[in-house]
């Protein structure tokens, strides 16, 4: 990207401004270390001053008719998706990903916008009679109110999409805290609805330092009646916890632990085609990522070749170089850990097939095969988060289901083989999605959620409005 010129303050009331006490802070290019831009730290009361917008638009933009939030949203979704390659380009800046992976990032966050433009419409209430005659019952939803909605840096543009396109379309107003890593998709996405005519104060950005206590503080307010995070099943569980203190409603988006199970008689060139697309997608650093690849004995040599030509195939480099299709970690950290899983895992048995960090540099981590996974070992029961598929041989259909099933998360799994054996397997799996015979699940027309500790509600499909919706019984004389 030729140098970065979008916003760099927050977004409080309908208007771009820096933080009260005029800090700010760096945002980096991973794959280069330089400096991007500086942009805006929030102070305390830069959040209570959004908390105070988005409070005062609440009573209007509720009342706001659903036509009229619906073509906003509309709007939104045709903004972007004009200015797609312009978002895909901030995104590969300060997230590092490759290309590829940012325009379609770009595209599938638009499809939110379009999405709720239709949902926010199509609210659904209902009308039934009492079994025993005395009454009539009358179901409506109403809009839950000030929503905080916090987002991770692995799907920048998507995250706040999924979030702030249903909470609008729900009539919520609402307060954005994107991660600090990448403030710049958040703040372009907030520019877009501003120019797409968003009244002042519904929806609101904040980028406070040190994060922590700002969320506390916003969460203890009385007009924040929701909360909307995705991120690592650590941080939820604190905000669980700090949500339970006012009883706010919380639909939680955290970690997963994705298996991935290679039935026998699968179809190979299916199975390959899933397993890049399940493991390589954002590079490896998705929630829905394949973390797990148990292959049975009867096609392990096979798959172990096939996926190597397939991974060997993958050009390693930075983004801003369109045709490269493996790009940098979010940070160091990122990549040291990745690293540190690997050798971890080597020192627990498992053999380098391919890749490992001696071919990398920076930020930067290659496509790597790891063979001889012990099922419960380090990087088994970790979220990789990182270009490398870690395989587990197994012998037994039903110890594949066992293995799978034994995490404490439940985000999502992915099953190939013949389709009713892999249909029937599906069933049986422990997780809140499952791909049969494919590799990419994610569809704003579709609930995404997890079960156990990968999360609570559902975003996305008819669900994800019901998330900013409360239900309300009215009983009516019969
Ligand atoms: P993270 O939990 O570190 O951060 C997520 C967000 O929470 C960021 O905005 C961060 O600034 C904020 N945060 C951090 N500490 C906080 C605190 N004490 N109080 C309030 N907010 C705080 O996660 P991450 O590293 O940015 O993202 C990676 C994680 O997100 C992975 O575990 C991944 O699986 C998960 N994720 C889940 C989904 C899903 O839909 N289930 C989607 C994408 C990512």
């Amino acid at each position: 990207m030729t140098a970065y010129e979008g916003p760099t303050d927050l977004f409080i009331n309908g208007a771009w401004r820096a933080g009260a006490d005029g800090r700010r802070f760096p945002v980096l290019d991973p794959a280069t270390g330089k400096l991007l831009a500086s942009f805006a730290a929030a102070a305390l009361e830069d959040c209570e001053a959004a908390v105070d917008a988005a409070g005062d638009a609440f009573p209007s933009w509720s009342a706001t008719p659903p036509r009229e939030r619906s073509e906003l949203l509309r709007r939104v979704f045709e903004l972007m998706t004009a200015e797609a390659e312009t978002l895909a380009a901030i995104i590969v800046a300060e997230n590092g990903k490759a290309w590829p992976d940012a325009i379609v990032e770009a595209k599938y966050s638009a499809e939110f916008f379009r999405w709720f433009a239709e949902e926010a419409v199509r609210i659904p209430g209902e009308y039934r009679g009492s079994p025993s005659g005395d009454k009539r019952i009358v179901v409506t939803h109403q809009s839950i109110g000030v929503s905080l909605l916090i987002t991770p840096w692995n799907f920048p543009a998507a995250m706040a999409a999924r979030k702030i396109a249903p909470a609008l379309a729900a009539g919520c107003t609402v307060v954005l805290k994107p991660a600090s890593e990448t403030p710049l998709t958040a703040a372009f996405i907030v520019e877009l609805l501003n120019r797409a005519r968003v009244p002042a104060g519904v929806v609101n950005l904040v980028t406070p330092k040190p994060v922590g206590p700002a969320v506390e503080s916003m969460l203890a307010d009385a007009r924040v009646r929701k909360l909307s995070f995705t991120g690592s099943t650590e941080v939820g569980r604190q905000l669980l916890a700090s949500s339970a203190r006012r009883v706010v409603s919380t639909s939680m988006e955290l970690g997963g632990n994705a298996p991935l199970v290679v039935l026998p008689g699968a179809d190979l060139d299916v199975a390959i085609a899933g397993t890049v697309d399940a493991k390589m997608r954002n590079g490896g650093s998705a929630c829905t990522a394949a973390n797990r690849i148990y292959v049975h004995a009867s096609l392990h040599e096979e798959f172990l070749a096939r996926l190597t030509d397939r991974f060997l195939a993958f050009t390693l480099g930075p983004g801003s170089t369109r045709s490269n299709t493996l790009g940098a970690l979010v940070s160091q950290r990122e990549r040291d850990k990745v690293a540190e899983l690997v050798e971890t895992a080597v020192g627990e048995g498992a053999t380098i097939v391919l890749g490992g960090a001696d071919e990398s540099s920076g930020c930067f981590y290659p496509a790597t095969i790891l063979k001889g996974v012990a099922h419960g070992s380090t990087i088994n029961s970790t979220e990789i988060f990182g270009p490398v598929a870690a395989i587990v041989r197994y012998d037994d259909v039903e110890d594949a289901l066992l293995m799978a099933n034994d995490s404490e998360f439940g985000l999502s799994a992915y099953v190939f083989g013949p389709e009713g054996d892999a249909v029937r397997f599906a069933f049986r799996l422990q997780s809140g999605m499952v791909g049969v015979n494919r590799g990419v699940i994610s569809d704003p027309a579709a609930p995404f959620g997890g079960v156990k500790q990968s999360g609570l509600g559902r975003e996305g499909g008819f669900e994800g409005i019901l998330e900013f919706l409360e239900t309300q019984y009215l009983s009516l004389p019969a």
